[in-house]
């Protein structure tokens, strides 16, 4: 199938809702994104590639970075990880922190902050140098040198009071293991890896493929894994709206803040959207848009 006139059907529809949503401020680099991109892109497993707009801009990948650093906990560890997180949809903010007094400092799942601090944590754990390790995984997946955009970063590291909040919290319920500010410091550095959408597509195809990429052949991790990860994305990916987005596109997906969301055809291909004005649950507006419209010209669902 050549999904090429679908993108550029997309593209034309979606442009009567620039200017609906709100670029995300909280961090302020981030703010200084020109709010009217739009880029979108497809990497089928069989190897076709389409993309629109700016598919290969880079922009921060946030939440995002989520994906990658479970599947790479995933591989080092088993079921310990979930004595530590749960698997649950949080219907919660991403970032609060009422859950965690309730429930002990065990996040509700890996996809919200506190849930994505022990995931760092776990890999803190395990390497010397998590930060250059993370980096390593994204680039073999993404057969392209990405990098961490050390302004983003930094203007994290000096905005993300919240963030450092909860790992303290975590931290004296026992479930943060490293120091709290080195920890910190590495999830602040993976939410700012820049990627562009054809990047993304490309580097968690292995998700639509059982746990295999593709053009390599290499399992990144087992079929059962990339089966669960799939499970937890479409229960908790999408922010406060997973159910919304299960009704109105069904589809296993990951936001971030940056405005980009990664969603995956199991079997099929992985699509990336980015767009940076959000809704008022976080989500790219324009981006859940487009993968609704893919879903409805395409049928596309796991339903
Ligand atoms: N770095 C962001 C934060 O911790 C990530 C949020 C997101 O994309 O959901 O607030």
């Amino acid at each position: 199938m050549n999904y090429s006139s679908i993108l550029e059907q997309i593209q034309k529809d979606i442009q009567p809702y620039f200017g609906k949503g709100k670029v995300a401020d909280y961090i302020p680099a981030l703010a200084n994104v020109n709010p009217k991109k739009f880029g979108m892109s497809i990497h089928t497993i069989k190897g076709n590639v389409f993309e629109i707009g700016d598919s290969k801009e880079l922009f921060s990948i946030q939440s995002i970075s989520k994906v990658f650093t479970l599947a790479l906990a995933m591989t080092l560890e088993k079921d310990s990880i979930w004595k530590r997180v749960g698997r649950e949809p949080s219907g919660s903010k991403f970032n609060s922190l009422v859950q965690l007094e309730h429930e002990n400092g065990i996040p509700r799942n890996p996809f919200i902050n506190a849930g994505a601090h022990v995931i760092t944590d776990i890999l803190t754990s395990h390497f010397e140098n998590p930060k250059a390790e993370i980096l390593n995984f994204v680039n073999k997946l993404a057969k392209s040198k990405v990098s961490f955009d050390e302004i983003l970063a930094q203007s994290e590291r000096e905005t993300g009071n919240r963030n450092l909040a909860m790992g303290y919290f975590m931290k004296s319920f026992g479930n943060i293991h490293n120091q709290v500010r080195v920890v910190l410091d590495v999830y602040f550095n993976q939410c700012s890896i820049a990627m562009s959408c054809l990047n993304l597509s490309k580097s968690l195809l292995f998700l639509a493929n059982d746990g295999v990429a593709p053009s390599t052949g290499e399992r990144i991790i087992s079929k059962r894994n990339s089966d669960r990860i799939n499970a937890l994305m479409l229960t908790c990916g999408m922010y406060d709206y997973v159910g919304e987005f299960a009704y109105s596109v069904g589809l296993p997906s990951k936001s971030g803040v940056g405005g980009g969301i990664i969603a995956i055809v199991p079997g099929e291909m992985a699509i990336c959207v980015w767009s940076p004005e959000l809704s008022d649950s976080g989500n790219s507006y324009i981006g859940t848009k487009a993968l609704e419209l893919f879903v409805n010209y395409t049928g596309k669902t796991i339903f």
